[in-house]
């Protein structure tokens, strides 16, 4: 038997698999450029902003368009910066009507610059809970937040006796304040009313941060430093 295409030998069915190839394919990209913000801290938007780590692969998944009779069984993606773009190429073995196939194919990222909702808040001085440090270390805090949570610090102000720390979410706050009072502080919460947003009333937290009256002395050395 010889391919109908190109005349070559073969043992079975009509194309060679040379052929067979050109007329199958495993997938395709559906943009060959797509647009996508970018913020200069990383974080990039597709339906709401996303950790920067995701990006090639969640742009791969949205822009990739498997044939409905492929089946791939090896990806990899390969990708390089250059200033505000992105190449990213996807190498992949598989089958197309169980004849096998490599492909590998190609498009581009756009990045457009554009601040991300936690930049923004941070830029804006924008919070939601403040902790207050009063005759503590500011270290007895920031000991106990991760790179990660820092993240939602959106100001650190030193007052009179101690330090004022602006949390972006209460959640945070929150469960720090819980953290310090197991590390033996007096912890005071307080909430202020300071708006309406949609017919809701907006508070804002607030958790005094003490050392323990002379009572609790032997904790309190234990568990907190002076700067
Ligand atoms: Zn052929
Ligand atoms: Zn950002």
């Amino acid at each position: 038997m010889f391919c109908v295409n190109c005349g070559k030998k073969i043992s079975k069915g009509r194309l060679c698999d040379t052929c067979l190839s050109k007329y199958h394919e495993l997938f395709k990209f559906k943009k060959p450029v797509l647009r996508i913000k970018v913020c200069d801290c990383g974080r990039f938007f597709f339906k709401g902003w996303k950790e920067k780590s995701e990006l090639v692969k969640t742009l791969v998944k949205l822009n990739m368009k498997l044939s409905w009779n492929a089946k791939i069984r090896k990806k990899e993606i390969i990708s390089k910066e250059h200033g505000n773009k992105i190449f990213i190429t996807v190498h992949a073995e598989g089958k197309v009507d169980g004849v096998n196939i490599k492909e590998k194919k190609s498009f581009q990222v756009i990045k457009i610059n554009n601040k991300c909702d936690i930049c923004s808040k941070i830029s804006g001085n924008y919070y939601e809970a403040v902790i207050q440090l009063r005759d503590v270390s500011l270290s007895t805090l920031m000991d106990i937040i991760s790179k990660d949570e820092k993240k939602f610090i959106t100001k650190i102000k030193h007052v009179k006796n101690g330090f004022d720390i602006f949390f972006m979410k209460k959640p945070l706050a929150k469960s720090k304040s819980k953290q310090l009072k197991l590390l033996g502080l007096n912890i005071k919460a307080s909430y202020k009313l300071v708006g309406k947003k949609k017919g809701k009333e907006l508070y804002r937290d607030f958790y005094s941060v003490r050392r323990k009256s002379d009572g609790d002395k032997s904790r309190k050395n234990k568990n907190t430093k002076r700067e």
